[in-house]
């Protein structure tokens, strides 16, 4: 099964991602993962890309499709894969398409996790981070064991500066003004399945799976 998951920043996606990937016995194919592999095995191609992020500007289309294209010929995606923070825009959606069908191959599911903007803002301001090893953590509804500190490696945990309720909403808007036609892209497809995410961890992936299972 080829999937893609789709869901504002801050509403579960990654967290989801991971549950599928488990379950469903697929890769987890993430673009910010992609980039900082690359970083650090310091190539070319990573000192580009860190010259983008450094400045807080987006990888451009060219490399990060290029990136994808790689990345999906390898041998664990011939069982399928999870697509988490790609396509990111209509341009890189139709990107997507030319790829699948040098391959013959099509994406069979594509799921937005529709969450509240009040809940997604809830759970921003309380996101922690590990600044070690990129496990995240709520205060509220997943807390790490030992209070502000990592699960995984002991790290004390962060609250990055742009979690912030302003920024938050900024990002909201910005991600739905370019996620709409890509929603619209999938749903001529008839491939796009809106989850409601206003639930609990369990509940939103229960949603996913059984639709998943039918496949
Ligand atoms: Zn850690």
């Amino acid at each position: 099964m080829r999937v893609i998951l789709l869901g504002t920043p801050g509403g579960g996606k990654g967290t989801q991602a991971k549950l599928i990937c488990e379950y469903f016995d697929i890769p987890h194919i993430s673009t910010g993962d992609i980039f900082r592999g690359k970083i650090k095995e310091g190539t070319a191609e990573g000192k580009e890309i860190s010259e983008y992020t450094g400045k807080g500007q987006l990888v451009p289309d060219r490399l990060t499709i290029a990136l994808v294209e790689e990345r999906l010929k390898k041998d664990d995606c011939k069982k399928g894969f999870l697509l988490d923070g790609f396509p990111r825009d209509e341009k890189q959606a139709q990107a997507l398409d030319e790829i699948m069908n040098k391959k013959n191959e099509q994406i069979n599911f594509v799921f937005l996790i529709d969450v509240p903007k009040e809940i997604i803002v809830d759970r921003i301001l309380g996101r922690r981070v590990c600044p070690k090893c990129g496990e995240s953590y709520h205060i509220k509804y997943n807390p790490p064991k030992v209070p502000g500190n990592c699960d995984v490696c002991g790290t004390a945990l962060i609250h990055r500066a742009d979690d912030q309720e302003e920024i938050i909403l900024d990002r909201l808007a910005i991600y739905n003004q370019t996620t709409a036609p890509i929603l619209e892209f999938y749903e001529k497809k008839g491939i796009l399945h809106k989850i409601k995410g206003d639930g609990g961890i369990q509940d939103i992936f229960a949603q996913i799976s059984e639709i998943l299972k039918k496949a």
